[in-house]
Formats: structure tokens, C-alpha cells, sequence
């Protein structure tokens, strides 16, 4: 199986109030404020997986702050999901909220595989804090996947960078957590050069990468080295689609790996954790 397990989707109703949802939502003001920045549907993805004979895909919506934005998102992005099993929906949760576990359960129940794509700073909550350790605990219990988005703490700026998890708080999270399963986006913002430090490979051992954007962050031995690094079987191949193609960066990662590699990257290891079959 191919898996493109970093992508996001938006309901119909959201892109058409794409100009009112920057009014009212500041984070997605700062990511989609400029027309050039893209805003699919579920339909539009699949379009692109077919485009890339890719055969499944992780599928997000956003950090909405808003419980009521949110709740239409999930409601619109679970729907999709149980019409088409290629999509392997991650729920959007806001632990800033007061009725947020309510809303989180009811994604669980509905078919959610996880949470994501988390941007506590941006909602406005602590990872470490005590709604961050209590969506750990509800996804460790459930045995589903948190996938964060982790940038760089150095280097360039670009619309939305900051907002999510840094790297030192994600190690913090998974020393809290052990067996909870996490996927650190975008190559994991540096995370994965202390897996040359053996407890933080300890620590560090439920923590997966995904390559999400990575053409726009690091150079092109990036990804080899995260998996010299990581292991292939915890590196996962993500496009960041709508703002990358899929078929793109399936061809982009396929020639900067070998091929046993980049069979673990472009789906074994996504397989394993989102469906559980065993793989070494
Ligand atoms: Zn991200």
C-alpha cells in the first residue's frame, strides 16, 4: 500500500467562508488569508491519490479554535471518511475548550484513528499542561495516533510556522507518555537527532516522523538522514497536500531512497500504525 499520511481537507461550507473564517480565526487567517494558499475537499484528495496511484491517505482538517467550526469539520471530514475507506480521518480537537473531551469522544466513536494536525500554541493550550495530558491519555487509552505539527525552533519564517509543538516539549510529552503513538510532522522540527542519545531512543521509541513539506524546510539528504537517523519504519511519507502535490513528493521521496526504504516510508510504516499490521 502507498499512504500519503499527512494531508489536509475542508468541508464545502468552510472553503466557501474561507473570507469570514479569516475574520474570526487568526491562525487561519495567517495560513490562508492569501488566495494562492489552496483549500481542498475530501473529493479533490481523492482525485490527487488516483492522479498518484496512491492508495490511501491520512486525512486532517485544521486548528480551528472554534468548538462550533470544529464540530462541522469533524462532522464533514468522518462523514467522508466512512464513504470512503481510502481516507483515514484524524480528528481536530481544541483541549482549550471546555466541552472538548465530549467533542473528542464522539470523533473516536465516529471512526476518528486520532487527532491532528495539533497546534497547542495556537489554540491556546499546554501539551504538558493539563488538558495536553489529558487528550494524551485519551488517545493513549483508545490506541490512536496524535500527529503534531513540530517546526523548526531556527531558520525561516513562513505562515504558520509556529503554533504547534516545539521539539523539546514533544520529548517531554513522550517521557510522559510512554506506548502513546505520535507522529512529529514535518521531519519533526530536529527531534530525531537525539535518537542518537540512548534514553531519548528509549523515550523516543512510539515517536514517528513525517516528511510533510520538507521540499521547503531542508535540503534534499534531509530524509535519508532522518531515516539513517530514525529507522524507515518510523518515517512516514507525508505531502502536506493541498499545499504539495501527493503524486509530487510520492516521486520526490522514491528517488532520494532506496527502494526497501522508501516501501517502509510511502506506506508499511503508516500501515503498521494506523491499521496495525506488523512489519520489521
Ligand atoms: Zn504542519
Amino acid at each position: 500500500m502507498i499512504i500519503d499520511a499527512h494531508t489536509h481537507v475542508f468541508s464545502e461550507e468552510q472553503i466557501a467562508a474561507r473570507a469570514v473564517l479569516c475574520g474570526t480565526d487568526p491562525t487561519f487567517a495567517e495560513l490562508y488569508a492569501d488566495p494562492k494558499a489552496k483549500l481542498a475537499t475530501a473529493a479533490g484528495l481523492l482525485t490527487e491519490l488516483d492522479a498518484g496511484a496512491i492508495d490511501a491517505a491520512v486525512v486532517a482538517g485544521f486548528a480551528f479554535a472554534n468548538s462550533a467550526q470544529i464540530a462541522g469539520q469533524n462532522r464533514a471530514l468522518l462523514e467522508a471518511a466512512r464513504a470512503n475507506p481510502r481516507l483515514i480521518p484524524v480528528a481536530t480537537v481544541n483541549p482549550a475548550q471546555p466541552a472538548w473531551r465530549a467533542a473528542a469522544e464522539q470523533a473516536l466513536a465516529d471512526g476518528a484513528r486520532g487527532f491532528g494536525e495539533l497546534r497547542p500554541h495556537n489554540q491556546g493550550w499546554d501539551p504538558l499542561g493539563a488538558e495536553g495530558k489529558a487528550l494524551c491519555s485519551m488517545a493513549r487509552e483508545a490506541g490512536v495516533v496524535l500527529l503534531w505539527h513540530v517546526s523548526e525552533p531556527v531558520g525561516h519564517r513562513y505562515p504558520g510556522k509556529a503554533g504547534g509543538i516545539s521539539p523539546v516539549e514533544l520529548c517531554r510529552v513522550a517521557e510522559t507518555f510512554p506506548t502513546l503513538r505520535m507522529v512529529a510532522g514535518h521531519l519533526g522540527g530536529g527531534v530525531s537527532f537525539f535518537l542518537y542519545m540512548q534514553e531519548m531512543r528509549t523515550i523516543l521509541r512510539d515517536v514517528f516522523f513525517d516528511t510533510a513539506a520538507w521540499r521547503f524546510l531542508y535540503d534534499e539528504g534531509s530524509v535519508a538522514q532522518l531515516v539513517a537517523q530514525a529507522g524507515a519504519s518510523r518515517v512516514l511519507f507525508g505531502s502536506d497536500y493541498p499545499l504539495l502535490s501527493p503524486k509530487g513528493e510520492l516521486q520526490r521521496l522514491r528517488a532520494v531512497l532506496p527502494d526497501a526504504a522508501a516501501a517502509s516510508v510511502c506506506g508499511e510504516t503508516a500501515e503498521t500504525l494506523f491499521f496495525g499490521t506488523e512489519i520489521e
